[in-house]
């Protein structure tokens, strides 16, 4: 870790994704300030003109990774970081972009569109040959991941404040379920609706629930979820296998694909 007396320099990456994480990072205006002054902000892409960093403390990455070109940048990311930190759902699980798809169906979808073997070569230069979206974590060491669609700064500012004090935070050990029992909210799922909120990840507050609107998992997957108890819930109240796993997969992406494996 860094020395604490001296600031760490962070950087802020963005890859495929639609840049809300560093939105709501530049959204955060009661705090933007403390976040511009305790750290040197060397660099970030949507916030400041290109500029080379030869090493930073602590990178703070976004958006899945779709093309060859990303991945160097990526790995090249790693080489020069103390501390990786995956923000929001794309960069975390792959983001909706992943469509559960591994690279063959996605290559034969470029092949479709495009022909000539789904090579574009005026892709190369510009961003590279695209491939299917994968977590930033299926190509580097990732330390800590912060999830949402966006994040939320509820959970990106204790997670942050910790890393730029040379603290190692923790994740949290609930899902989001526990936070709508805070919030006081009535169970969807006892009233036969649909939602996914026992197997999400907390860290929003239970932010849909509390409008009256269903979990739809964007904080991704909560560790100790229960997935088969969900399955059953879930098809007692209407749905097919194939609609769970399909909702489950539009923000848990590649790691609902790997515990519905049984990979993880
Ligand atoms: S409404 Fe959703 S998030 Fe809230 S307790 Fe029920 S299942 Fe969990
Ligand atoms: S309640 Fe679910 S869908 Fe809504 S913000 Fe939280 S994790 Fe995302």
């Amino acid at each position: 870790m860094w020395q604490r007396e001296k600031k760490p320099v962070v950087g802020v990456f963005g890859f495929s994704g639609c840049a809300g994480d560093q939105l709501a990072i530049l959204h955060m205006e009661d705090e933007l300030v403390d976040f511009f002054t305790s750290a040197e902000i060397k660099f970030f892409h949507m916030a400041q003109s290109h500029q080379e960093v030869p090493k930073v403390d602590i990178a703070v990455v976004e958006g899945s990774i779709n093309t060859d070109k990303q991945q160097k940048e990526l790995e090249e990311i790693r080489e020069i970081a103390e501390v990786v930190v995956a923000i929001g759902t794309c960069a975390c699980y792959g983001g909706i972009q992943y469509l559960g798809e591994n690279q063959e169906v996605f290559k034969e979808r470029m092949k479709y569109v495009y022909g000539n073997d789904g090579v574009v070569p005026e892709f190369s230069d510009l961003v590279g040959q695209p491939k299917a979206a994968k977590p930033i974590s299926d190509f580097i060491k990732v330390d800590y991941a912060i999830p949402g669609c966006p994040i939320s700064k509820e959970n990106f500012i204790p997670i942050y404040a910790k890393l730029i004090s040379g603290l190692y935070p923790q994740k949290y050990p609930y899902p989001v379920c526990v936070e709508c029992k805070y919030e006081g909210n009535d169970c969807f799922l006892l009233h036969g609706k649909f939602c996914l909120g026992p197997v999400t990840a907390a860290g929003c507050r239970a932010a849909c629930p509390s409008f009256d609107v269903s979990c739809v998992g964007c904080f991704g997957t909560y560790e100790g979820a229960n997935y088969p108890s969900l399955y059953d819930k879930l098809k007692e109240i209407g749905l097919t296998e194939e609609d769970v796993t399909r909702k489950l997969q539009m923000f848990g992406g590649d790691a609902v694909e790997k515990i519905l494996k049984g990979e993880e």
